[in-house]
């Protein structure tokens, strides 16, 4: 998805590709991105390019470091694209982009300690303090999914056990439906009948819509994937102690039915509780376009600080070259 965003984070115009099949090439992916920018190019003035990938990018924002779903494998994504784009690039994690855009025009405005917590298939997650993203001395700090919450619990395809985004995520929550609907147990009878018998179709925003038609079993479902969001809340809170936790991500659709039993969950579990104050826990108000509005608007801080350099630089220029003038108009004087 690409899109052209102005200076108050509106999508002027949106454009969409299909993602090129990971097996492909890095070329075939940035020769995507070059195309999708250089359509929109036609019809707006682009001053800056801003990418958010779904993947770890070095603390340079310069390189993917390694991406789950595309073969980005330590690849130099930035310098490749400013060579080809002839504007500035900036690069950065998706999750990062979109906390960045809460913070800058949705959930987060006016705070100055946010942690953002997006539940895809996954768990991304980011933080800002004052205004900056903490990226970490590598780049990758926010990787929340992977913190381990339940010892020896499901294993998880990052090779460890008991992830946390094992417990909450999309993924988590379409495993624990169909494997309610797979043993054929009563509660699932709702969900079984929506699809027909296939429960290899059970999804995700399908689950949400059954629940909010009041679908016992899709309610209790997303309770739990609430409850174990409000733990790992709790966890980052004695570690982060932010102001503002924004939940993202395709599964905060669920909105109340998932956010309301994750506060309940926070409040029980965290650390001095009653002895200080709570953090504010809010659903993120942008939706999946979060992370392209974020990676604009950091985009348009880059080419800011890249005019103003230019300027130095041509100002610099402009002084040498009227020294020399009035050098050499004094010696032909003389
Ligand atoms: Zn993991």
């Amino acid at each position: 998805m690409a899109g052209v965003v102005d200076a108050d984070g509106n999508i002027l115009e949106k454009v969409r590709t299909e993602t090129p099949d990971k097996s492909k090439s890095p070329k075939v992916v940035e020769d995507t991105i070059v195309e999708l920018v250089l359509d929109l190019s036609d019809r707006h003035d682009v001053h800056a390019v801003g990418i958010g990938a779904a993947g770890w990018v070095d603390a340079d924002r310069n390189r993917v470091l390694f991406a789950p779903h595309l073969s980005w494998r330590n690849e130099p994504l930035r310098d490749r694209l400013a060579g080809r784009l002839a504007v500035p690039v900036l690069v950065d994690n998706d999750a990062n982009s979109a906390a960045w855009a809460e913070w800058r025009f949705g959930a987060g405005r006016g705070e100055d300690h946010l942690v953002m917590i997006t539940l895809g298939t996954g768990i991304g997650g980011a933080i800002l303090e004052d205004g900056q993203v903490k990226r970490g001395k590598y780049g990758v700090a926010g990787e929340f999914g992977h913190m381990q919450v339940v010892p020896g619990g499901h294993r998880c395809p990052c090779g460890n056990r008991g992830c946390w985004e094992q417990y909450s995520s999309g993924n988590a929550l379409v495993r624990e439906a169909r494997e309610l609907a797979a043993a054929d147990s009563p509660v699932a009878y709702g969900i079984i009948e929506h699809v027909k018998g296939n429960i290899g179709d059970i999804s995700g925003p399908m689950i949400t819509e059954l629940a909010r038609e009041g679908d016992a079993m899709c309610i209790e479902l997303l309770q739990d994937i609430g409850q174990w969001l409000g733990v790992g809340i709790a966890n980052l809170a004695a570690a982060l102690d932010p102001s503002c936790f924004v939940i993202g991500g395709g599964v905060s659709a669920a909105d109340d039915l998932l956010i309301g039993p994750a506060r309940d969950a926070f409040r029980r579990h965290l650390t001095g509780r009653g002895y200080r104050p709570e953090a504010r826990i809010t659903r993120a108000q942008l939706g999946p376009e979060a992370g392209m509005v974020g990676a604009a608007d950091l985009a348009r801080l880059v080419a800011r600080r890249f005019r103003r350099a230019n300027r130095r630089r041509v100002e610099r220029y402009e002084r040498y070259e009227r020294y020399v003038e009035a050098r050499r108009s004094s010696q032909d004087s003389a």
